[in-house]
């Protein structure tokens, strides 16, 4: 759900050039339109607006699957229309990802017997799958607070400072305060050693990041396990850890499979993976497993049978595709270990070639690590005169989306640029992205600074700022200015377009 304002008078409405050899009218913005148009009509009016949208490929700021082979394409749109929640009608797909929950359980050694299924459950992503594992926990926290017959009304969750944005809203929406630990200069990602300490009786759990958003950077997660174990063993309590493998999930087990950071740490009781990051999916999929069936409070689950037979469900939705279900199922069997290992060696070494590029203009500093999710995280060595936004905003220009942006507490003066390297980023572009970024370097140096220091007290000084002497003056910069005569551009060519005939 997009959060949308209504907008001024003149936006009310949806001027639709070509369609106006089918359409006489033009269509209301907000309101349902009074007749039916043809569905060439419809079809062009909508296909037309999101030519304006960005090619998803050239998306360099998401890590969400933009790509999938066309014989999946394929099974994608056969199945478009079986809601997953009929798991009666259509027992296969219930059956595929009951496949999917095992595969991935046994990816991340869920300590199983040869006769015993995994536990865990497909999700609309992380996002869900986190507030899941969430609500499992904080369940699990109550129950033996109120065993013991202590207070059960401040629940606390201990997170480093580069959380998702997710975990802020399970917080929020479920009533767990959040305590994080703070980043510093050079170290984006939680201490462990900070983190046990900021663990009390009110902990439902520490959750760690394998792959950090900011800097794709994997958390020490045996060194959490083993730190707290020793509290756990001091202190009487049995503070558990989630792993937030949102991006790491599908890296770590086919590039770092000695790394220890999944349910082989006994104190790791659920992990989360989204399906259409490194899982290779549309966006649309994510994937939480349970260590065990102890780890995940029974009244949880709803037990529905209308539609059929009892079906155990623990989701927050109800309804929704069954699409990305079979596609996870298909990029499992497709590409089994070897493709998938192939796969992210690709992008790691896609990943490297871009670093060692841009390390060689000798203009960057490199903030992402070499071990972590395949994504290069850079700032400027010199910011004195342009920074990180203004090279993001020059990119654009080519059709580049590289996302810069600052460093959440205590380390918020660090400004990053990020491209993180998909399966479709091929070396062709990688050559092409830095091509371009060469070029807005060479561009940038050539502009007047984005700060201009005026002489105290000169005139024009004066007139421009309407202040007094030794006045510091922010000049317009030159993006702001491009951007306005962008906008202006486009508010005349939304206006002028003719409403009805063409
Ligand atoms: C992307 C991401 C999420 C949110 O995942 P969705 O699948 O987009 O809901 C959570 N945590 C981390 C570390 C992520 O990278």
């Amino acid at each position: 759900m997009a959060l949308s304002h209504a907008q001024s008078e003149s936006d009310s409405q949806i001027p639709c050039t070509f369609a106006s050899r089918y359409v006489r009218t033009a269509l209301p913005r907000y309101q349902i339109p009074k007749q039916s148009i043809p569905k060439e009509a419809a079809y062009q009016i909508i296909n037309d607006e999101l030519m304006l949208d960005g090619n998803p490929r050239l998306n360099l700021a998401s890590f969400v699957t933009t790509w999938m082979e066309p014989e999946c394409d394929k099974l994608i749109m056969a199945s478009i229309n079986k809601n997953y929640v009929d798991m009666d009608e259509y027992p296969v797909t219930t059956e595929l990802q009951n496949r999917c929950v095992n595969i991935i359980a046994h990816l991340f050694h869920a300590p199983l017997n040869e006769s015993e299924t995994a536990v865990g459950v497909g999700t609309v992503g992380s996002s869900e799958a986190i507030m899941l594992a969430g609500l499992a926990f904080k369940r699990r926290w109550q129950n033996k607070m109120k065993a013991k017959g202590k207070p059960f009304d401040k629940p606390n969750i201990v997170t480093g400072a580069n959380v998702q944005v997710c975990w802020e809203k399970f917080a929020r929406y479920f009533e767990v305060e959040l305590k994080e630990v703070k980043l510093r200069d050079g170290y984006y990602v939680m201490d462990p050693e900070k983190a046990v300490e900021m663990v009390d009786e009110n902990t439902i759990c520490v959750a760690a990041i394998l792959g950090s958003t900011l800097n794709g950077e994997f958390e020490d997660v045996k060194l959490l396990n083993d730190l707290l174990l020793k509290k756990n063993a001091e202190t009487g309590w049995d503070t558990p850890i989630h792993v937030d493998a949102a991006s790491g999930g599908f890296i770590a087990p086919f590039l770092y499979p000695e790394l220890e950071w999944d349910f082989r740490l006994p104190l790791v009781k659920s992990i989360n993976v989204s399906g259409h990051k490194y899982g290779l999916v549309y966006a649309g999929i994510g994937w939480v497993i349970w260590r065990s069936r102890d780890d995940l409070p029974e009244e949880l689950i709803f037990h529905i049978n209308y539609l059929g037979a009892d079906q155990p469900t623990f989701t927050l939705n109800f309804s929704k595709g069954s699409s990305q279900v079979i596609a996870q199922y298909y990029q499992l069997i497709r590409l089994g270990f070897e493709g998938y290992k192939c796969i992210m060696e690709n992008c790691r070494e896609n990943a490297e070639v871009l670093k060692t590029e841009l390390e060689r203009t000798g203009r960057f500093n490199i903030v992402s690590k070499d071990r972590g999710v395949p994504l290069v995280a850079f700032s400027l060595k010199d910011r004195s005169r342009h920074d990180e936004f203004e090279v993001s905003d020059y990119l654009r220009r080519f059709g580049w989306i590289v996302p810069s942006y600052t460093m959440p507490p205590d380390a918020q003066h660090v400004t990053v640029l990020r491209v993180v390297i998909r399966e479709d980023f091929s070396r062709t572009l990688a050559e092409r992205l830095m091509f371009d970024i060469k070029k807005v370097l060479h561009e940038l140096d050539s502009l007047p600074s984005k700060f201009l220091l005026i002489a105290a007290g000169g005139k024009a000084a004066e007139e421009e700022a309407g202040a007094g002497d030794g006045v510091i003056l922010l000049k317009k910069r030159e993006v702001e200015i491009q951007k306005e005569i962008t906008n202006a551009w486009k508010k005349f060519v939304i206006a002028h377009k003719t409403k009805g005939v063409c």
